[in-house]
């Protein structure tokens, strides 16, 4: 069995992200850059799968800048076999990430694609589900534990009420959430070896795929800034305050 799982290159997730003065997006001039931690859940059961037997080759890809060669070798030293880079500088959207990956999936033939269920930067919690529409796919999103057998993924979802389990007949994409695993950090032979292994350097061109942004990003903003709190000086104080300043009680 092989997986195919996308890898984003995001602003780390411990950056306080500043706002361009021009209000246009946000500063990315000397922030740390790390694997999108829900693709990092993805790189991790798909190793899982790999040691249980079940997956024989795991391959990581991504779309992005050159600079996201360095989350494909994150990926590679946590246990991936090989990977894909196809690489643009534009901003890249769901869709056109989607388009790639149908792509990707023609040549390689996965039986699983498995994606995060949202990028951390764009917040779009998207791309999996355009991809299992285009490729006429099931899909299982927010997973919250996969299991293989029969030829099929059980793959049970976090939903607003509890869990769902649903049967998907493979090929079949899937998207991972926070509680599916604890991602294992990678030991330092294993970044030496990561090393060797192969990345594939690719352009959009090479998959016919058009990355002209459909969005236009009207404005960024701060989120409002929280005011201070204050002192009370008794019970009857903080009672009155509720009452007729807050008007919560
Ligand atoms: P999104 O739909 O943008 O929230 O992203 C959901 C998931 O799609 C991510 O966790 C990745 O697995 C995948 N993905 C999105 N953008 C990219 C990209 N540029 N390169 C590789 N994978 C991506």
């Amino acid at each position: 069995m092989k997986i195919l799982v996308p890898v984003k290159r995001v602003v780390d997730y411990n950056v306080k992200v500043r706002v361009k003065p021009d209000q246009t997006g946000v500063d990315l001039a000397n922030v740390k850059m790390s694997m999108n931690p829900f693709c990092e859940i993805a790189v991790e059961e798909a190793i899982r799968l790999k040691e249980k037997g079940v997956a024989t080759e795991i391959v990581v890809v991504s779309i992005g800048p050159a600079q996201a060669q360095e989350t494909l070798r994150t990926a590679l030293a946590m246990g991936a076999d090989r990977g894909i880079l196809v690489e643009t500088d534009t901003t890249v959207e769901p869709l056109a990430v989607a388009k790639t990956l149908k792509a990707i999936a023609a040549e390689e033939n996965p039986d699983i694609v498995l994606l995060g269920k949202q990028a951390i930067d764009d917040d779009a919690n998207q791309t999996g589900q355009m991809l299992a529409a285009l490729l006429d796919w099931p899909q299982g999103t927010f997973a919250s534990e996969v299991a293989i057998a029969d030829g099929k993924a059980n793959v049970t979802r976090e939903i607003d009420g509890g869990l769902q389990t649903v049967a998907l007949e493979l090929p079949a994409v899937i998207t991972t959430d926070l509680r599916l695993n604890e991602p294992r950090y990678a030991s330092l032979p294993n970044i030496m070896k990561a090393k060797r292994k192969p990345i594939d350097m690719k352009k959009p061109d090479d998959y016919g795929v058009d990355f002209t942004p459909r969005l236009e990003v009207v404005k960024v903003t701060e989120p409002a800034k929280r005011e201070a709190g204050i002192k009370v000086a008794d019970v009857a104080e903080l009672v009155s305050k509720l009452k007729d300043e807050a008007g919560v009680i």
